[in-house]
């Protein structure tokens, strides 16, 4: 096992993945930015270094300064967490050219599963269902095209081989529009992602959002820790996971396991990861391959009962799982509320300092935040300060959880989402389970 990890992030995830350490006895790194110098992960962990300025292509992007902090340490693994570097293939070579451990997939994985279009056309290979669409990338020719969303059939959607977060995507719901609609997107996905490459799905109009989970270790098991239902979106962004997802099967739940498993070892995969799907009339399609820890990967943990964090540090150390699929049961059902710092009608961020701050608890409650009283929330990084799960024995009592949670809650001093959580825990539809991933947005115009 490694003698001392650097974390390569900030926030939750910063102080998930010190608990992890600290579990394992494992000393710490915490590198920050100069606004971050009060994060609880900072405080808590065995050294820290700052690398840089507030914005964070100075600090949490600047692989050089990243790398010399773990020189200066003598780290001997890094953990990237979410977002920032952790699906940058390049970062995960220099890492590891530099002599450490990336905790996370090999770079040829990360990199072909950032290219769209490579990774659907892997997955295509594995027998992994994917969105009906182009086979590869759009032609340049655009009478081709035409033809092609004619076999598609309206609407088509149109998406960047380098997006991400939500970016780079148009829909098309007829011919008229199609030609304009490529032009744009290039020119969007270009300037975006430096990468013109465009590819075009058939667009599905009332889809769930599910998503499994797997860890692979570097002797060839994989193991899929079952799905999760992130349908509860807004402008691509979830606000609630929720495992199991309502209405799947125990037979969908074993098919799909066995499809991810096989695709995983079809290539050589190694870490967490997670495999998104839309999911409508009965029917996964895959969208794409998330190759890091995710946010919501808590509902996860609180209805298996593995520590995804402690087992993405055990297999970049080189132990093989202390488990197999056999052993794997989901017990109960589990949600997870965002908690952002942002306006709860208009989304618009509210950084600030945290006057109070309220834990709840109770059996089944866990609070995954970096926040304490007078903790200062910077206007620089993401907007969620933190994360509320709840575990229950069967959904209704998570909810009814949930619920209690929400009303304990205080955050004071900036203005928060928690508002709009308690309407949607107590939403009809929610609490029937199974929306799509348009509800929410359809909500908020009619309701708000
Ligand atoms: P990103 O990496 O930017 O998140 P995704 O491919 O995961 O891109 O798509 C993000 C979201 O866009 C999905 O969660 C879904 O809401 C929507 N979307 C993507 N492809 C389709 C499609 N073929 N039909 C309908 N919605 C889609």
């Amino acid at each position: 096992m490694f003698d001392k990890i650097l974390i390569a992030n900030r926030g939750e995830i910063a102080l998930r993945v010190l608990r992890a350490c600290r579990e394992l006895g494992i000393k710490t790194v915490a590198v920050h930015s100069e606004a971050d110098r009060d994060l609880k992960h900072v405080r808590l962990a065995d050294e820290s270094v700052c690398i840089g300025p507030a914005n964070s292509t100075e600090s949490y992007l600047n692989i050089p300064a990243i790398i010399s902090a773990a020189e200066v340490t003598d780290a001997e693994a890094i953990h990237p967490g979410y977002g920032f570097l952790s699906e940058n293939a390049d970062f995960a070579e220099r890492v590891e050219s530099s002599g450490f451990v990336f905790i996370g997939p090999r770079a040829e994985n990360i990199r072909q599963m950032g290219d769209k279009v490579a990774a659907k056309d892997a997955m295509k290979k594995a027998g992994v269902p994917c969105v009906p669409g182009s086979d590869g990338a759009l032609n340049q020719v655009l009478e081709d095209n035409l033809e092609l969303a004619r076999e598609i059939g309206y609407p088509v959607i149109i998406k960047a081989a380098g997006g991400g977060g939500g970016r780079g995507m148009r829909v098309v719901h007829a011919e008229g529009a199609l030609i304009n609609a490529i032009t744009l997107t290039r020119g969007e996905a270009q300037a975006a992602f430096g990468n013109p490459t465009l590819y075009m799905e058939k667009y599905l109009e009332r889809p769930r959002h599910i998503e499994f989970q797997v860890l692979a270790d570097q002797q060839g098991n994989v193991v899929s820790l079952g799905e999760r239902d992130c349908s509860m979106q807004r402008r691509h962004q979830k606000v609630i996971e929720e495992a199991p997802a309502p209405g799947i099967t125990e037979e969908e739940r074993r098919r799909m396991g066995e499809c991810v498993t096989r695709a995983c070892r079809d290539m050589n995969y190694r870490g967490a990861g997670t495999f998104e799907f839309l999911y409508e009339n009965g029917e996964f399609f895959f969208i794409e391959m998330n190759t890091r820890v995710q946010v919501e990967h808590p509902v996860t943990e609180m209805i298996t009962g593995i520590d995804i964090v402690c087992e993405q540090i055990r297999i970049a150390a080189g132990l093989p799982l202390s488990f197999t699929q056999d052993d794997i049961v989901l017990r109960g059902h589990a949600i997870e509320c965002r908690i952002n710092a942002e306006d709860p009608h208009k989304f618009t961020p509210s950084p600030g300092l945290i006057k109070q701050f309220h834990a709840p608890g109770g059996i089944g409650v866990r609070v995954d935040t970096h926040i304490y009283n007078n903790y200062f929330v910077p206007p620089y990084y993401d907007s969620m300060i933190g994360k509320l799960i709840i575990h229950g024995p069967d959904r209704e009592t998570a909810i009814a959880r949930m619920r209690g949670a929400l009303s304990e809650i205080v955050i004071e001093g900036i203005k928060h989402n928690i508002p709009l959580h308690k309407e949607l825990i107590n939403d009809a539809a929610f609490q029937a389970g199974g929306t799509d991933i348009h509800y929410l947005e359809k909500k908020l115009k009619q309701e708000f």
